[in-house]
């Protein structure tokens, strides 16, 4: 099924994201959590790509095995940083193979193993250009990164949305947003894309919190703190479970609020584990 007929119902469409393990077993094992969040009917599970093509194999595996073993949709990451043209169009072309109807076109970050990585190699430096390649040369539909902080990179939100922009101009037909923990500044992000014209539908990317590690990572990737979130899980820091607790029950605080805004769908981070997804998807009845 194609993303656009996923977002067309009043009920707001549930994904999951998974990343390939580095081990057979581990894969075994994210099978089964994949099976316990079957439960919670995903409308597809998304599949993260190495930049560089360092999880390329292994990503594909997982493709496979979401689609055999789960009867689930899975949906390719890929990011185009050191790839020829050449090798994108061969990994599309293995995908679109496998009947898949879908990709996350990512500009991607070089990953830190030089053994995967060519810059010379590099003919795209923005998704945008991913995205007119992809359009033009495969069927498709194509969804597209988006950050309501703003991307590292970006001077300003203006100017990180007109990049947006230029993807979705390009072709793109959804956003999947990077994790936020302050509903507010999602709220700006998808008004503030409207205004120029942006109508594909913006999807919340959601990390259910259950550690301390969690918060320093969330830093990492340019998410913010508000400080509502630090008085919630101030008292915790040293107590794991407790903490775990806090961080869910913060999680489903937040999920509620966009689900009372009417948001097309939730992506849902799960570091390919059930419980933590569960427990929020659970705490707002769904
Ligand atoms: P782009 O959209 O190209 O943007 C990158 C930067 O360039 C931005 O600051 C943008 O404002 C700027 N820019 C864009 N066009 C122009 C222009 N014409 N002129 C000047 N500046 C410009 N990484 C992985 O390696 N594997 C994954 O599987 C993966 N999955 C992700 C899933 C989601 C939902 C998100 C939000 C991120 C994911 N990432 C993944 C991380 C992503 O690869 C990095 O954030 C990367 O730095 C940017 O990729 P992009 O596709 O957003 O790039």
């Amino acid at each position: 099924m194609k993303l656009s007929e996923l977002y067309t119902g009043n009920k707001p469409v549930i994904s999951f994201e998974v990343y390939p393990p580095k081990t057979d077993e581990g894969i075994d094992k994210l099978m089964g959590e994949l099976k316990k969040l079957k439960v919670f009917d995903p409308a597809f599970i998304s599949v993260t790509y190495g930049a560089g093509g360092t999880t390329q194999g292994r990503s594909l595996i997982v493709i496979k095995r979401i689609m055999d073993e789960l009867g689930l949709i899975p949906i390719p990451h890929f990011t185009c940083i050191g790839s020829d043209k050449e090798s994108i169009l061969s990994f599309v072309k293995v995908i679109e193979g496998l009947g898949l109807k879908n990709i996350l076109a990512l500009r991607g970050d070089p990953p830190k193993d030089k053994t995967y990585y060519h810059p010379e190699k590099n003919v795209f430096h923005y998704a945008s250009e991913l995205v007119a390649f992809l359009k033009a040369n495969t069927d498709l539909e194509i969804a597209v990164a988006g950050y309501p902080e703003v991307h590292p990179q970006a001077k300003s939100l203006d100017e990180d949305l007109t990049h947006l922009n230029e993807k979705i101009k390009a072709g793109a037909s959804l956003i999947m947003t990077q994790l936020f923990f302050d509903n507010a500044v999602y709220f700006n992000y998808v008004e503030k894309a409207k205004k120029l014209g942006i109508n594909v539908p913006v999807i919340p990317g959601i990390l259910p919190l259950t550690s301390a590690h969690q918060i320093q990572k969330s830093i990492e990737c340019g998410a913010k703190i508000p400080a509502k979130l630090t008085t919630w899980i101030d008292p915790y820091q040293h107590e794991p479970l407790a903490f775990h607790k806090a961080g869910i029950e913060y999680v489903v605080q937040q999920v509620k609020g966009l689900l009372k805004a009417k948001v097309p769908g939730l992506h849902l981070y799960t570091f390919n584990q059930a419980e933590a997804v569960s427990q929020v998807l659970r705490g707002v009845s769904l």
